[in-house]
């Protein structure tokens, strides 16, 4: 399983780097999110639900 932002629409609350600082990381340079994982380890999967769940504009997906 991995993580996507949609990075068109995310509006850069900065709320899941605050939450989940394991999971995503703001990038400055390019004004978008990054996910951190490229393959997303099994012990930080039920976070990255709660990731998913906490985005105000659902621009979090989780993908298989
Ligand atoms: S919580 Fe959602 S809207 Fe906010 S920065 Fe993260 S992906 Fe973007």
């Amino acid at each position: 399983m991995r993580l996507e932002i949609n990075n068109k629409y995310c509006i850069r609350c900065g709320l899941c780097e605050d939450l989940y600082p394991d999971l995503f990381k703001r990038n400055f340079e390019e004004h978008c999110m990054d996910v951190l994982h490229d393959e997303l380890p099994a012990e930080l999967e039920e976070r990255a639900k709660q990731a998913v769940a906490d985005c105000a504009v659902a621009m979090i997906k989780l993908v298989k």
